[in-house]
């Protein structure tokens, strides 16, 4: 991995922020296509099991590998995104006080 170092929040890390924030996505990260037009999801997307193929900040096709773990997915100007540090700061950010679904 060559994507490690974090450089705020632009830039390599916009793919990864947007994707973390999860919501008003531009484009749609599984059809790219564009928000409001984009139908429903299916489930296994909206619950973040399926990789997206494309960049939710532009709508350009990602390179996305599936992997045992979960998924990578790099678009050429918004840098990339593991599902592995999604994760994680998603629990780091949780409250710990929530209940669990
Ligand atoms: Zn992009």
């Amino acid at each position: 991995m060559t994507e490690k170092s974090v450089h705020g929040a632009s830039g390599a890390a916009a793919l990864r922020d947007a994707l973390f924030a999860g919501a008003d996505y531009a484009f749609d990260p599984f059809t790219g296509v564009p928000a409001g037009e984009a139908p429903r999801r299916f489930r296994a997307a909206e619950l973040g099991l399926e990789a997206p193929r494309y960049c939710p900040l532009c709508g350009r096709r990602m390179i996305t590998q599936v992997l045992h773990t979960g998924w990578r997915s790099k678009c050429s100007r918004h840098g990339s995104a593991e599902s592995a540090e999604i994760d994680a700061a998603r629990e780091a950010a949780r409250d710990p006080f929530a209940e669990h679904e």
